[in-house]
């Protein structure tokens, strides 16, 4: 989906008091490349919105154009329902957490955050009350005068967006500000960020590749492809209700293969006939995608009894324990190799080399229309320890 040109906006107190930040038909153009193409977006007031997707698809010149370090080509940016186009960073209500957080190495914690309020001659007593308090907001109270340098990094994220509220911004703007953390931290701060917005009620704009992050945090999320919003819609609408095969390959794992139309929900694969209650989006005899996601995949050693409809036998070629779940890739000797994944407690006990029988319910197969522009395969993450998927996600031959 590509954001329609927003024809509709008459003045409404009421709509612009919900607005925060407003992108009306923005292009942000280099060396006659579009890093952002023709987008429209609203930002609600108090809402968590990421905008996610791979490298290079726009997501920071986006952000950047909201605060001002970056100048759109064309179409009109608001904040708080005024255009902020030739306004600069600093007069815009809206700061920004970047992911090298680069505090000052010399100053104490303090003096970081009040760093800001000095610079704008901020009267003493109020500058006092608004660092304790930002403090206070990130559980960083304690610190504030230990040496900047004496922190770990997720203490020192915090001290950041310390700096960003004391500000008391509309909007708060953060480029991946979790990205040099490791991953248990990172889990940690993903928490703490969304408790700490849902108390504020501030707009988060929040840049993101990983998907996981923007899945447990976000009120919505965009998922950007080629400078353009492909989907944006809240978490299980996007994980359920993926709007092409871009976005349904991004967040989450997917199983595609690609066949042909055969009208009523059913398409010609590889694999098969394989059926669907959610149709197409195309006629009889045209190409087609189909996607289904590993964790909806049955897995036995036994015919399945009773239905036919999407049943697959393969081969297992790989097994991989993860924990709560069992991973398991079946090939299936047409060319696609499936990789299905069942909570330990339910994995069958199957080994490579055996035979198994994949089975899915038809409501749970998504299908898309094959898109000659975008026939590249979406991204699919493969967990290292699997063998490798060979034709997972990839076009077949016809
Ligand atoms: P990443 O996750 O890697 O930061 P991104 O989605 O944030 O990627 P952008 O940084 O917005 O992507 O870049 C979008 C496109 O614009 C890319 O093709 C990038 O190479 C290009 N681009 C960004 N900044 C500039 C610049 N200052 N000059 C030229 N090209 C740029």
């Amino acid at each position: 989906m590509t954001t329609a040109p927003d024809t509709t906006r008459a003045p409404s107190p009421e709509r612009e008091q919900d607005e925060a930040v407003v992108l009306s038909r923005v292009s942000k153009l280099y060396g006659g490349l579009a890093a952002v193409d023709d987008l429209s977006l609203t930002v609600h007031r108090g809402e968590f919105l990421s905008l996610l997707g791979p490298s290079g698809c726009g997501k920071t010149t986006t952000l950047r154009m909201i605060a001002g370090f970056e100048h759109p080509d064309t179409g009109d940016i608001l904040v708080d329902g005024v255009s902020v186009l030739g306004v600069p960073p600093h007069r815009r209500h809206v700061n920004t957490v970047f992911q090298a957080y680069a505090l000052f190495p010399h100053m104490s914690v303090a003096e970081n955050v009040a760093y800001g309020l000095e610079q704008a001659r901020t009267p003493k007593a109020e500058l006092r009350e608004r660092v304790a308090e930002a403090l206070e907001m990130v559980r960083m109270r304690s610190f504030a005068n230990r040496a900047s340098t004496q922190l770990s990094g997720g203490q020192q994220q915090r001290v950041a967006l310390a700096r960003a509220l004391v500000n008391r911004p509309s909007v708060l703007l953060l480029d991946e500000p979790l990205g040099a953390l490791d991953r248990q931290l990172r889990e940690e701060m993903q928490v703490e960020l969304k408790l700490l917005q849902s108390r504020l009620g501030i707009s988060f704009v929040f840049v993101t590749h990983d998907q996981g992050e923007a899945l447990s945090m976000s009120d919505r999320i965009a998922i950007m492809r080629e400078g353009r919003i492909e989907q944006l819609a809240d978490a299980d609408t996007i994980y359920s209700s993926p709007a092409s095969a871009y976005v349904a390959g991004f967040v989450g794992q997917q199983n595609f293969v690609d066949g042909v139309d055969a009208g009523g929900g059913a398409v010609d694969t590889p694999l098969g006939r394989l059926r669907t209650t959610r149709g197409t989006g195309v006629g009889v005899g045209e190409r087609v995608r189909v996607a289904v996601r590993p964790e909806f995949i049955d897995l036995s050693a036994e015919e399945p009894v009773g239905t036919s409809e999407n049943v697959v036998r393969g081969t297992v070629i790989g097994v991989a324990h993860q924990g709560e779940t069992r991973q398991f890739l079946v090939e299936t000797g047409s060319d696609a190799a499936l990789l299905v994944r069942r909570p330990t407690p339910l994995a069958p006990a199957l080994r490579v080399g055996d035979t198994a029988w994949c089975r899915w319910s038809a409501e749970q197969v998504h299908a898309f229309p094959h898109d000659p522009e975008r026939s590249a395969a979406p991204p699919t993450a493969v967990p290292d320890e699997q063998p490798s998927r060979p034709h997972q996600g990839e076009e077949h031959p016809r």
